[in-house]
């Protein structure tokens, strides 16, 4: 297993082109740790497959270096760089049964019967082929074959990574949730250096200890799924994550005051005089409907989808949602939201800005 190192990596399909806006992959300088289960998340054409393509060597970057550990493999080939990949469609050998098929990369590089017998059974156990292991793979249904295609990235233990491009695209609704948390078990088990492509945010969060959350070529923050809730570092991870995704209202800020349609709302940072275009981001989850206290908004409707009821509502001009328990009894003049302070984040010109704490701004000791 390695850590991955992108330095100063840069991508354009048009070669010769300087223009920013030419470049699939915009400048990108990070390492990514050895052993760490990474998602890259993010919508379609914002540069996910490029991004893969060039770890795995099917791509060579326009500018820029790749390291495993400290060895440059910006040149080497696939086979060279020594990973295990996994596509969106199965890629099995349907003349050969389940067990020959899980086998095939470690008989490759000639190990022991033992080791691979020891190694096929641990896997088809963790990924639920025990059953089928003396099948052959023709007439395995897609989910079946996805599977093996699963068992056979994650069969060797010595590879320096494993890229999973949208594993689980073939795979029944049903049988995702499974299969994502066995892969979550085989991640934690064996410590392998994993790259999970997708553009499902819950296949994401529920699969990587950190995610790679990337918007128009551009990786906008690397965080915990936690971190990417609570403290979006743009406000495309702000809307991405989440359903609905967070509420962003216009907004002026002086210190630690902020105004929203003529009202003034007291925060928990002080963010001196921030330039630029402001925004407040705010929750559906720490928003509360009230009837006297708070700022007015007219609800324009509400839907029950079992654990919450989400109010659609107009702050202003902006339409916010908000996000209730669904056992809350809604009344007719619940017509104020009030905002939970400690959960409010500020974004100038898209990206979140931080605060001071308001004991440090004022030069008292915290
Ligand atoms: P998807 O989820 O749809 O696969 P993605 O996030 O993987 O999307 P990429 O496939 O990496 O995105 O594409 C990033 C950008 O590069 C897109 O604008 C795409 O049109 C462009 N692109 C991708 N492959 C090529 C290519 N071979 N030649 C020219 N442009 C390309």
């Amino acid at each position: 297993m390695a850590s991955i190192t992108l330095e100063n990596l840069a991508h354009s399909y048009q070669p010769g082109s300087d223009a920013d806006s030419d470049f699939a992959l915009k400048a990108m300088d990070y390492t990514w740790e050895d052993g760490q289960a990474y998602a890259l998340l993010g919508p379609s054409g914002c540069g996910k497959t490029t991004l893969l393509n060039i770890i795995s060597g099917l791509l060579t970057p326009t500018r820029g270096r790749i390291l495993f550990d400290d060895k440059d493999v910006t040149a080497a080939s696939t086979a060279e760089r020594n990973i295990a990949q996994v596509f969106q469609f199965p890629v099995v050998y349907d003349t050969m049964t389940v067990r020959q098929n899980l086998a095939f990369p470690l008989r490759n590089r000639g190990m022991e019967a033992g080791y691979v017998a020891e190694r096929v059974d641990r896997i088809a156990q963790m990924i639920g082929l025990e059953a089928d292991l003396h099948k052959k793979a023709r007439g395995l249904t897609a989910d079946l074959k996805q599977k093996i295609s699963l068992g056979r990235g994650m069969v060797r233990d010595d590879v320096n990574a494993i890229l999973f491009d949208e594993p689980l695209t073939v795979i029944d609704p049903h049988l995702k949730w499974e299969l994502r948390t066995q892969l979550k078990s085989l991640h934690q088990e064996f410590g392998h250096t994993m790259i999970y492509v997708t553009h499902d945010q819950t296949e994401a969060l529920t699969f990587a200890d950190k995610v790679v959350v990337m918007h128009d070529g551009r990786v906008v923050q690397i965080g915990t799924p936690k971190e990417l809730f609570e403290a979006p570092a743009h406000s495309f991870v702000g809307y991405f994550i989440g359903s609905p995704g967070m509420n962003f209202v216009p907004v002026s800020v002086a210190r630690n005051k902020a105004v929203i349609d003529g009202k003034t709302l007291k925060l928990e940072h002080d963010y001196g005089d921030p330039q630029g275009e402001l925004e407040l981001g705010i929750r559906p989850e720490f928003i509360r409907l009230t009837k006297a206290d708070g700022l007015p908004v007219r609800i324009n409707r509400v839907q029950d989808v079992g654990r919450h009821k989400f109010v659609n509502a107009t702050l202003g001009d902006t339409e916010i949602n908000v996000a209730l328990d669904e056992d809350t009894v809604l009344e007719t003049d619940m017509a104020n939201i009030v905002i939970d302070p400690l959960k409010i984040s500020i974004f100038s010109d898209d990206w979140r800005i931080d605060g001071k704490s308001t004991d440090d701004a004022e030069g008292r000791p915290r």
